[in-house]
Order: structure tokens, then sequence, then C-alpha cells
């Protein structure tokens, strides 16, 4: 089992409470257990360094509004992450690549008081051997129609909350079926998201002597029920300094399948290329989606 370095929000304690993660911490009438209520953020330590923790935390402050969920501020958060990352240190190693998780539920039921806490531990293998090969994926429905976020605010689309079953249930679908993952579409027919990141797709073209004259980058439209990805805005910030045109959706399958190249991306996968959609390939010449991809490999590698 990996070990995970865990330090809960204490009032009482303001750089947190560390526990020990391989002893129960959590009240089973704790409404994060019995009804996936609650919200959490993902971010990636690399080399001591925690990337995008304001894009983070805001977005985490975000969901949080967005469940009517009374979570600690920014500075509660960015305590108890520097007591993890110290004890992670000192307990299992060097913070050369680090998944760090926050999570606030909605508490111990009757309490009222979010139970919030930070956890440490080594990324997933599987991850960089992906980033590496590249994956295959599947485009599954996800049964809503692509305006329905704005209709329906109680289904609390594009809100990061600790709901993940179907998310983990269409990945789990997606390698049984020989798959590596999945791109959800809408009922109205476009792409939306990966369970756990976020579709991006280029388009490049040469001049006659083969060189790259133009370079536009895509994604999904944000406002389509999906979640913001901070590596997306990240990624698009520094995209655009380094002079590629950027555009989001809508998007129908097709425009993946017409793509140079496409990719899943978040914040601990990174840029990860799809090889093959619904079995088939993606891009037409594979020489241009690898240049693609090492030149937004390396524009994410420079994200703080
Ligand atoms: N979309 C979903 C549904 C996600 O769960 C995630 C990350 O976990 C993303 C997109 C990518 O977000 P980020 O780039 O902030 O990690």
């Amino acid at each position: 089992m990996t070990q995970t370095v865990l330090v809960f929000l204490d009032r009482a304690l303001p750089g947190g409470r560390i526990e020990d993660a391989s002893k129960p911490q959590l009240f089973a009438t704790d409404l994060g257990a019995t009804r996936g209520d609650g919200v959490f953020e993902t971010l990636l330590v690399l080399d001591g360094h925690v990337r995008k923790l304001p894009a983070h935390l805001s977005r985490m402050q975000h969901s949080a509004r967005v469940l009517e969920l009374d979570v600690p501020g920014h500075e509660a958060w960015e305590r108890a992450i520097v007591t993890a990352l110290d004890e992670y240190q000192r307990v299992v190693g060097p913070l050369t690549e680090v998944v760090v998780k926050l999570v606030a539920t909605r508490g111990v039921e009757g309490s009222g008081e979010a139970t919030c806490w930070v956890a440490a531990s080594a990324p997933a293998p599987a991850a960089k051997r992906q980033r590496e090969e590249g994956i295959d994926v599947l485009l599954l429905d996800r049964g809503y129609d692509s305006d329905l976020g704005e209709r329906a605010p109680w289904l609390l689309l594009g809100a990061k909350t600790l709901s993940y079953a179907v998310n983990m249930a269409a990945l789990r679908y997606a390698h049984s079926h020989g798959a590596d993952d999945v791109i959800f579409t809408s009922s109205d027919g476009q792409v939306l998201e990966g369970p756990t990141s976020t579709v991006l797709l280029a388009h490049a073209e040469k001049d006659d002597a083969g060189r790259v004259t133009l370079k536009r980058l895509v994604t999904p439209r944000l406002d389509s029920g999906i979640l913001p990805g901070t590596s997306q805005g990240a990624l698009f910030a520094a995209a655009k300094e380094a002079g590629w045109e950027l555009g989001y959706g809508p998007l129908v399958p097709d425009d993946l399948f017409d793509a140079d190249a496409v990719w899943l991306i978040s914040s601990v996968r990174l840029l990860t290329p799809v090889n093959h959609l619904d079995g088939k390939p993606i891009g037409s010449d594979p020489s241009l989606a690898k240049a693609l991809t090492e030149e937004l490999a390396a524009l994410f590698d420079r994200i703080p």
C-alpha cells in the first residue's frame, strides 16, 4: 500500500493535526462517507513546489460555494499542506513528485461542521507510462445535454464534488472494454471531458517546406457542465504567450477525429496523448502529433 501522510484541519491547531493514515480516522456518520457530500482538489508537488496552488484553492472555494458548504479559507489549507509536506519528507522521502489531495466533507451528521483534511502520497506509476506511450479512449454518453448545468444548478455540474462513483464506473467500463480512459459526450452530441481530465485538441498548418505556420489549441466550452481544469487554464495562458491560437468549442466527436493531436490533461497526469478513440487512430501525421505534444509538454513543465 502507498504510504499516505494525513493532516486534519483543526481550529485548535493552526498547522493542522497529523494523524495515522493506517488507522480509522473518519466517523461512519460523516456525510462525506455516507452521501459523497463534499468537495476535493488534487494537486501535484514537483521538486518541493506545489503547482498552481492559488488556482486549486480558488476552485475548491467555488465548489464549496456551489454546495453551500462552509470550508476554511486559503491560509488554513496552505498551513496544513506545509505540515503534510514536512511530514512526508520526514517519514516517506523527498518531495520529488507527490500527489496532495484536499478534502472537505459536510462533516458528521448533525454537527454542522465540515471535516477537512490534506493527504500526501506518491503518484500512481501508470501516469508516467501513459504520458510517454499515449492512451486509447472510449467515447461514452453522459446522458445530460450541454446546457443542463445552467438550468439545473442542483446537479452541481462544474463543481469538484466527492461524488465520483459514476466517473470511476466509466473508467472501469473502459478498462473492461480494452481502453484506458473515457471522453464523455452530452446527449446533444458535444464533447465534454474525461472522468478525471480535460480534453484538448490541436490543429497545425504547415508550409510547403514542412514548417509549422499555425498552431491552434481547442478545448470544449467551459459552460457545458464540465469542470474548468486548472491545467487547461494555465496551459492556455502559456500557449497564448508562445503564439498558439486558442479556441473553446463547442466540439463534436468528428472534431477529435479531424484534429492533428488530442490529449487528456490534468494536474497529476499532465499531458497524455490520445492514440485511438473508439478504436480509430487520431491524427494523420504521427511526427506532427509528436512535435505538438513535445512543444505543449515543455510549456506545461514551465507552469509554476
Ligand atoms: N475534469 C474532471 C472531471 C476532473 O476530475 C479533473 C481533475 O481531476 C479535470 C477535469 C482536470 O482538472 P485539473 O487540470 O485542475 O487537474
